[in-house]
C-alpha cells in the first residue's frame, strides 16, 4: 500500500504557511487592562504567541501595526442583521468598524428553529461569527397566532416553554424580550419569568428591549430585575436610555436599579454612542392609533424636546421638506409644528431622526461598569449606528471628550460582551483564543456614518481578522467568509453565579428573600410575604427542597418573621445563602398595558 505517500498531511508543512505575525503593536486585550507592546501571532484560525519581540519566520505575513493598537475583535451584543447576514454576508459596514461577533434574535425577534438558522449559517457563512437569541415575540406568535392582544394561558405558556427549551437545546445564548412591540407588549411578568427561567436552566440570559423607554423607564427596568430574580437568570437591558424629557437626568436612579440587582444577581446592559433614533413620525403619537388625536402628537414633541429635535430624512410627498427640521419646515410656513406633523401623517408618513436621549445621560450610561457598546444596528440599516458605533466610541467618547480610558472602552467591546454570552475563546486578546482581532489606529480612528449618508465607512480600522483570516485588509474589506455560528455551550445545571458577594445576612421579616442552594442546580426557596411559621417554611425548604428539580423554586407562602436565628446559623456554615429581593415597584401585573406605552424607536 502506498497510501502514506498520498498523505500530505498538515504536519509536513512548514508551520509559517498559514501564520500571521502583527508586529509593532500595542495590545490592549479585553480584560481592561492597559495597553502594552507586543506582537501577535496567529496560526490557522487560534491565537499563538502574545509577547514582544516575536521574529517573523521565513515566509510569514507580516503585518506592521506600529504606531497602532491591537485589540480583539468587536462583540455586539444587538444587532440586527438576522436576515442581511445571509443577503449581505460579506458584511461590510460591520467589519469595517471592528465587529468580528454580532448576536443577533434580539428584541424579541429572533429565528426559530434555532437550529435551522444555525445549520443555514454553517452552509453559508458570513464574514462575522453569528450567535442568536430565542426571541420571545417569535416563540409567543409561534403559539398565539393572531390572538396576541391578551395574557398567554397556562397552556400557552407551557407551549412556549418548550420551544424556549429547543431554542436553547440548539444553541441560543438566551432568551430575548421586546416588550414596547407586538406581541411582546402584551406578555405578563409571570409569563416572562416562566420562559426565562427555561433559559437559565441551560445558563442562558435575558435580554430584553423594556416595556418603556420613556416616562416609564424606570420601572420597566424595575420589571426586567424582577424576572431576572423570579428565573434565577443574568439580567441584560438591551441599548439603556432615558428616552424622553421627562425622564432626563435620572441615570442615577436608572443606575441605582442595575447596581441594587447586581449585588444577588449578574446584571448588566448594552448602550449605543447616539441620543436620537431614527424611526417614523407615527412613533412620535403618545396616545393610542388614532392620528388625529391632537393631545397625543403634543405629547409625542415635548417627549423629544420640541419639534427643533425632529429631523425629517425622508418625505415621499413633498421632498422639499428632507434634511429639515419640524421647526423650520413650520417656521417656513408660518404653521404650529403638531398641524405641519398632522399634516404629513395625513399625507403618507415621513422618516425622521428624534432626538429622543439627553448628550448627558448617553455618557453617563457609557461610564457606568455595568454598561457596554451595542450598535443596534445591522448590516444596512437608516440609523448612522449601523456603520459607526464602535469607531464613534473610539474616536469621539474616548479620544475626543475622554468619558472613558481606551482600555475601559475596548473592554466593553470585547471581554464584557464576550463573557456575557459565555463565550470560553472570544473577546481577549490571548494565546489559545480564536484569532478575532482589530488593528485600529487610536489617533485617527472615528465613525464618517451620518443620517443623510448612513453607510459611510469610518476611518482608523485597519485590519480586521475573524477566525484568523483577514475580513478588512488596510481598511477595505476583502469579501473573505470566515465567520461560524456559535452556539451556545449546554451547561443543564442552570446559571449560578460564583459566590463572590458575600452573602445578605441582615434579614429583615418583611423582606422577600430567596433561600438558595450553595451548589449549582439546587432548587431555591421563595419566601413569600404573608402569615405563618417562618422558621417551618424555612426548615421544609431546606429539607425537601432538594427532590424539586433544578430551576424550580419551591413556593412557600410563609412569612421569614423570626428566621434570622436560623439563618444566621446555616449562613456562615455555607448551607445557604440568602438573596434578597431587588426593591422594585414592579410584580406580577407591572404590565403597564396599552396607552401608557409607545414604540419609541424602530428597535
Ligand atoms: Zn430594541
Amino acid at each position: 500500500m502506498s497510501l502514506p505517500v498520498l498523505c500530505l498531511c498538515g504536519a509536513a508543512f512548514p508551520v509559517t504557511a498559514d501564520t500571521v505575525l502583527i508586529r509593532g503593536g500595542r495590545v490592549i486585550d479585553g480584560t481592561g487592562g492597559p495597553a502594552r507592546r507586543a506582537d501577535v501571532r496567529v496560526q490557522g484560525d487560534r491565537i499563538v504567541s502574545v509577547a514582544p519581540g516575536l521574529r517573523a519566520r521565513a515566509g510569514e505575513r507580516v503585518i506592521d501595526a506600529r504606531g497602532k493598537i491591537v485589540a480583539p475583535g468587536f462583540v455586539d451584543l444587538h444587532n440586527h442583521s438576522d436576515r442581511q447576514v445571509f443577503e449581505m454576508p460579506a458584511a461590510a459596514t460591520q467589519t469595517a468598524q471592528g465587529i468580528t461577533t454580532l448576536l443577533v434574535g434580539v428584541d424579541g425577534e429572533g429565528p426559530l428553529p434555532v437550529g435551522d438558522f444555525l445549520a443555514r449559517l454553517d452552509a453559508a457563512p458570513a464574514a462575522v461569527n453569528v450567535a442568536t437569541m430565542v426571541g420571545h415575540g417569535t416563540v409567543r406568535t409561534k403559539v398565539m397566532g393572531d390572538d396576541f392582544n391578551r395574557p398567554a394561558r397556562p397552556p400557552e405558556i407551557a407551549a412556549m416553554r418548550e420551544l424556549v427549551a429547543q431554542g436553547m437545546a440548539d444553541g441560543a445564548f438566551g432568551l430575548s424580550s421586546g416588550l414596547e412591540y407586538d406581541p411582546g407588549y402584551y406578555s405578563t411578568t409571570d409569563e416572562l419569568a416562566a420562559l426565562a427561567e427555561v433559559a437559565a436552566r441551560r445558563g442562558g440570559f435575558y435580554a430584553s428591549h423594556i416595556r418603556n423607554e420613556a416616562d416609564e423607564t424606570l420601572r420597566a427596568l424595575a420589571e426586567a430585575m424582577e424576572i431576572g430574580w423570579r428565573a434565577r437568570i443574568p439580567v441584560h437591558i438591551s441599548h439603556i436610555k432615558l428616552g424622553t424629557v421627562g425622564v432626563w437626568g435620572r441615570t442615577a436612579e436608572a443606575l441605582r436599579i442595575l447596581h441594587d440587582a447586581a449585588r444577588e444577581n449578574d446584571v448588566t446592559a448594552d448602550w449605543y454612542p447616539y441620543n436620537f433614533w431614527a424611526s417614523t413620525t407615527y412613533v412620535l403619537m403618545t396616545g393610542g392609533r388614532d392620528w388625529e388625536d391632537r393631545q397625543g402628537w403634543v405629547k409625542g414633541l415635548v417627549d423629544v424636546g420640541g419639534a427643533e429635535n425632529v429631523l425629517i430624512t425622508d418625505f415621499p410627498a413633498d421632498h422639499s421638506y428632507d434634511g429639515t427640521t419640524l421647526a423650520a419646515v413650520a417656521a417656513a410656513r408660518r404653521q404650529d409644528p403638531v398641524d405641519v406633523l398632522m399634516d404629513i401623517v395625513r399625507r403618507g408618513n415621513a422618516d425622521i431622526l428624534g432626538t429622543g436621549m439627553s448628550e448627558r445621560d448617553v455618557a453617563a450610561f457609557l461610564r457606568d461598569p455595568l454598561v457596554m457598546v451595542s450598535s443596534d444596528g445591522g448590516i444596512e440599516i437608516a440609523h448612522p449606528r449601523g456603520a459607526g458605533t464602535y469607531p464613534r466610541v473610539l474616536g469621539r467618547y474616548v479620544r475626543e471628550r475622554k468619558e472613558v480610558p481606551l482600555a475601559a472602552a475596548v473592554r466593553k467591546m470585547t471581554g464584557m460582551p464576550a463573557r456575557r454570552l459565555g463565550l470560553p475563546d472570544r473577546g481577549l486578546l490571548r494565546p489559545g483564543m480564536k484569532a478575532d482581532i482589530v488593528v485600529f489606529d487610536p489617533r485617527t480612528v472615528v465613525d464618517r456614518s451620518t443620517a443623510a449618508e448612513p453607510q459611510a465607512r469610518p476611518l482608523g480600522i485597519e485590519h480586521v481578522f475573524v477566525n484568523g483570516v483577514a475580513v478588512v485588509e488596510g481598511g477595505r474589506p476583502t469579501g473573505a467568509r470566515p465567520g461560524r455560528a456559535l452556539r451556545s455551550l449546554p451547561r443543564d445545571v442552570g446559571h449560578e453565579q460564583p459566590l463572590d458577594r458575600p452573602p445578605v445576612h441582615e434579614v429583615r421579616g418583611e423582606d422577600l428573600v430567596q433561600v438558595r442552594g450553595p451548589h449549582p442546580g439546587v432548587p431555591d426557596v421563595l419566601g413569600v410575604d404573608g402569615h405563618g411559621d417562618a422558621a417551618a417554611a424555612v426548615l421544609e425548604a431546606i429539607g425537601p427542597a432538594h427532590d424539586h428539580p433544578a430551576g424550580q423554586p419551591a413556593l412557600l407562602d410563609h412569612p421569614l418573621q423570626g428566621v434570622e436565628d436560623l439563618l444566621g446559623a446555616l449562613l456562615p456554615a455555607g448551607a445557604l445563602r440568602v438573596a434578597r429581593r431587588p426593591r422594585v415597584e414592579a410584580h406580577e401585573d407591572v404590565a403597564l398595558g396599552p396607552g401608557h406605552s409607545r414604540i419609541l424607536s424602530e428597535d
